[in-house]
C-alpha cells in the first residue's frame, strides 16, 4: 500500500509527515491538517500503513458533514473514539491490502451507445 505525502479533503491539502519524536505510532493533528507517523513507533510496513488508515480515518471522520451527527453516549465526538476507529482502519488496511487482481481501466470503459442510459441494475 502506497501512503502518500499529502492528499486532500474538500481542496484542502493534508500533509503525512514522519516524527519519530511522537510518543505514539501516530497521530493526527486536524487544525495543522498534519498526519504524523512515527517511524521508529512502526517496527513493520504494515504497521506503518495501519497507522496511516488510523490516522486517516480521524481526519476523514472529523472532516465530513456528519461528524456532529453522530455523538457517543458519554457525549464525545465519533472521530474521536479510539475503538471504533482501530475497529474501523484495521478492516480498511486489510481491505486496500488484501486483495486479488486489479480491476484495470478498460474494465470500465463504457459502450457510447448505452452512455447514460440506465440499465436495470442502477435503478
Ligand atoms: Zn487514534
Amino acid at each position: 500500500m502506497k501512503i502518500p505525502k499529502k492528499f486532500y479533503l474538500y481542496g484542502l491539502p493534508v500533509q503525512i509527515v514522519i516524527d519519530n519524536s511522537l510518543d505514539s505510532m501516530g497521530q493526527a493533528f486536524p487544525q495543522e491538517y498534519r498526519i504524523k507517523i512515527s517511524r521508529k513507533k512502526c517496527k513493520t510496513r504494515a504497521s506503518l500503513e495501519q497507522t496511516y488508515c488510523h490516522e486517516l480515518l480521524h481526519m476523514v471522520l472529523l472532516n465530513s458533514n456528519i461528524v456532529n451527527k453522530y455523538k457517543l453516549e458519554n457525549g464525545k465526538e465519533l472521530w474521536l473514539d479510539e475503538d471504533f476507529i482501530d475497529n474501523v482502519s484495521t478492516l480498511l488496511h486489510q481491505a486496500l491490502t488484501m486483495t486479488s487482481g486489479n480491476i484495470t481501466a478498460k474494465d470500465f470503459k463504457l459502450n457510447k451507445k448505452n452512455y447514460g442510459k440506465r440499465t436495470k441494475r442502477s435503478k
